[in-house]
């Protein structure tokens, strides 16, 4: 979702943006509108984030898949080899794209767990090579619902995160990271953007074969503007972002999520009918996972939920089950309204 008020000022600007006479779909990327656009972007994100001066914002294509090869290619620079941290399918997918170009090593994985990915492994500093040029981590497990409830301890090697399905969703220590990145899709825009937050003293190593388009020096020194970049996408990041800053920030956009989330997990806590697979240390505050322990069940109950007007709520071609996607748009009824639903199912729709 996106917040109702973000998509109302775009409809009453998409026709013809201030003065500009035109659309933001139709306006060049070396427009002064655009320009002032794309900067106003970068300045909101950096005060809602509290990013550092000495850290880059990129506005890029390619999702986050694309950093998937992007980082290896950018940060494996010095011992060519890094470790990850497997805590579900996208860090599992990052790690398989890294291991094209350099020593790749899982230091920790929670696959084994029962359910598989159902919590976020515990490390400490030991665990991680000396030598590893950076050490790469899922934050918010959007398939699983898990989220790391600690910042791995890498000492001086630089930490790299997605953050696809929890950025903006609660403040988080920038400092703390040599590079974030996010897919702008669940959190922020529609698809089509990928946002890449980048210390600078890890732009400029790239190995030599990188593709220009994926070398960070190419797209910093160029301010994302190397290419066109996806305008209309960054615009509705920019109403997202003042729409952030005017609810009062990361701090109260997480006061909202946790009551948000709260609300399914305690009723989940509460009863016995529905399933919540995972380590209650790691509960994602954007993926709620549960299930009925019953495959009929579950299709049945997404089936009655989308007919009710509560949609998308069927859990990972991978995983099945149910899964509750509350992102920061999602309002505190939508979720009221999805508790409600699952009282009512659970009624009537008892165990033999
Ligand atoms: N990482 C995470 C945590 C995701 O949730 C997703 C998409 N659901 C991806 C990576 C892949 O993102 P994209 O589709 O932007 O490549």
């Amino acid at each position: 979702m996106l917040p109702l008020e973000v998509l109302e000022k775009a409809q009453s600007e998409l026709l013809c943006y201030g003065e500009s006479g035109m659309s933001v779909m139709e306006m060049s990327h070396r427009s002064k509108d655009f320009e002032e656009i794309i900067a106003s972007a970068e300045a909101s994100l950096r005060k809602l984030m509290n990013i550092p001066s000495n850290y880059k914002v990129l506005f890029l294509q390619g999702g986050a898949s694309t950093q998937f090869a992007a980082v290896p290619l950018n940060l494996l620079s010095d011992h060519k080899c890094a470790d990850y941290i497997v805590s579900g399918q996208f860090s599992d997918k990052a790690m398989k794209e890294a291991k094209k170009y350099g020593d790749i090593a899982v230091a920790a994985s929670s696959a084994g767990a029962n359910p598989s990915f159902s919590t976020i492994p515990k490390t400490e500093r030991s665990d991680f090579r000396p030598d590893a040029d950076y050490v790469h981590i899922c934050f918010n497990n959007t398939i699983y619902g898990t989220k790391f409830n600690y910042i791995p301890d890498t000492g001086n090697i630089p930490l790299v995160a997605d953050i696809s399905s929890c950025i903006l969703s609660e403040p988080i220590d920038v400092t703390k990271f040599g590079l974030l990145y996010a897919g702008a899709q669940k959190n922020v825009a529609p698809a089509g953007l990928t946002i890449v937050i980048v210390r600078e003293d890890l732009i400029g190593n790239a190995r030599p074969d990188t593709p220009v388009m994926l070398n960070y020096k190419t797209l910093a020194d160029n301010s994302s503007l190397y290419n066109t970049p996806p305008c209309f996408c960054i615009y509705m990041a920019k109403l997202v972002f003042d729409w952030l800053l005017s609810i009062g920030g990361l701090e109260e956009m997480k006061r909202r999520n946790e009551r948000k989330a709260s609300l399914i997990y305690d009723y989940l806590d509460s009863q016995t009918y529905y399933t919540a697979p995972v380590d209650r240390n790691c509960r994602s505050m954007m993926n709620v996972v549960f299930v009925t322990g019953n495959q009929e069940l579950d299709k049945k109950f997404i089936a009655e939920a989308a007919a009710e007007g509560l949609k998308s709520l069927a859990g990972h071609r991978s995983i099945g089950g149910m899964r509750a996607s509350i992102y920061n748009a999602m309002p505190y009824e939508g979720v009221e309204k999805l508790v409600a639903f699952m009282k009512k199912f659970a009624l009537e729709n008892p165990k033999l």
